[in-house]
């Protein structure tokens, strides 16, 4: 960990691995996902491996394959073999170690697409993949088997039968879309997305699950935020687990979503050796507040073939939570989750603060480990409702 993680501050990390020249396309979107590091040899270029990642590196092209914007890459210490950027993004050989609990589809969404491309697993809302395409990979992506282009599945988006069965079930109400990462689409092909999903009346709330805020700033430009200003309301949720991944490029593209009236949630994901402790975590939230985000979910890792070596245990997200609650603003404390294995869907998981429970009384401790009583309402006696009412009689005489 540098000291500067800590720190509320906002700093840009650029040009850092590019040479000066590189900066004067810097700002350009198209220009950071040309430039992507995505192979072994672009990597050894730049930064020292260790034998870990070179075999990890070469392992990558046949599962999930390694792309780093260059936005994102100069967030890696090169000094640091254990800095909590690269253990998110550059591969390592344990991903080829699948673990006895782990498997290619953890939240069991294949199971629960009427159409492709649509995870219907909540009564009201659903999940639309619309992508199978990152700015960057995350090395503990959930849909690995799908995402990226070189894994097992090929993620097949049925458009016109998943527009038909949003239409037909009026139940839905909520539209989440993911994939993959949506606003990588051109602002046009988002826009008629958009566009087709507003036409259907009991839509009332669309959400994008957006990643490129955080690999990608430059790609949310000021023409992007008019475009999805016309969908209102529109929620946008970010992935960032790292408090080092706010730098300034990233505050003002989340300043601009703000601006175009976005509210927008952060989803982190627990990770060892990443964010695997209350001070990092508590640097983290307190930047995201800064940056107008709100913590959505903390999620406890899903068990995706390969990730054992970036998963924590359960109490330690817990104590994550538990070092936050009390000990700062409430709007900074996110919800941590486990997603079901299987297709269980968000399960919260909170510390305890309810000791007892016994009739008429609850015990509680706070987050300072003080003990309190809670007892259930006492029911008005007859004879004192009585006597009320004969003085509120008597007062109006
Ligand atoms: C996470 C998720 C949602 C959205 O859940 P919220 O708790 O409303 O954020 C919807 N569908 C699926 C399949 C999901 O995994």
């Amino acid at each position: 960990m540098r000291p500067s993680d800590l720190a509320p501050t906002f700093i840009s990390h650029a040009p850092g691995y590019w040479p000066q020249e590189s900066m004067a396309r810097w700002s350009d979107h198209k220009w950071q996902l040309r430039n992507r590091v995505d192979s072994l040899t672009d990597l050894e270029s730049r930064l020292n491996l260790t034998d870990v990642e070179r075999a990890g590196a070469l392992l990558a092209g046949h599962k999930l394959a390694m792309s780093i914007t260059p936005h994102f890459f100069n967030l890696i210490d090169r000094d640091d073999p254990d800095c909590p950027i690269r253990r998110q993004v550059i591969p390592r050989i344990e991903e080829g170690w699948n673990a006895p609990e782990e498997v290619a589809d953890p939240c069991g969404e294949d199971s629960h697409m009427p159409v492709p491309g649509l995870v219907h697993r909540y009564p009201d809302r659903v999940l639309f993949l619309v992508t199978d395409r990152c700015a960057s990979y995350c090395r503990y992506c959930t849909r690995s088997r799908v995402v990226s282009g070189v894994g097992e599945q090929q993620l097949e988006t049925q458009w016109e039968p998943a527009f038909k069965y949003l239409e037909q079930h009026t139940e839905i109400r909520d539209v989440l879309l993911s994939g993959g990462d949506p606003l990588l689409f051109s602002d046009d092909r988002l826009d008629k997305i958009l566009t087709r999903l507003r036409a259907i009346p009991h839509l009332q709330f669309i959400r994008i699950g957006s990643r490129i805020p955080i690999f990608l700033p430059q790609r949310i430009t000021p023409e992007l935020c008019a475009m999805l200003k016309k969908h209102h309301p529109l929620f946008i949720s970010i992935h960032t687990n790292h408090p080092r991944e706010l730098t300034s490029e990233v505050r003002d593209a989340l300043g601009r979503l703000a601006d175009a009236g976005i509210p927008l949630g952060n989803q982190s994901v627990m990770l060892r050796g990443v964010n695997d402790s209350v001070e990092i975590q508590k640097a983290l939230v307190h930047k995201l507040l800064m940056c107008r985000v709100k913590p959505y979910y903390l999620y406890q890792c899903d068990l995706i073939n390969g990730s054992s070596h970036l998963r924590t245990s359960v109490a330690e997200g817990v104590a994550v939570i538990e070092g936050l609650r009390g000990h700062t603003t409430g709007y900074a404390i996110p919800q941590f989750v486990i997603d079901g294995p299987g297709g269980g869907g968000k399960i919260p998981i909170n510390p305890n603060y309810l000791i007892d429970t016994s009739p008429g009384r609850v015990t509680l401790r706070n987050f300072e480990g003080e003990i309190f009583e809670y007892p259930d309402p006492t029911l008005i006696p007859k004879a004192d409702l009585d006597r009320l009412h004969q003085e509120a009689f008597s007062r109006s005489m």
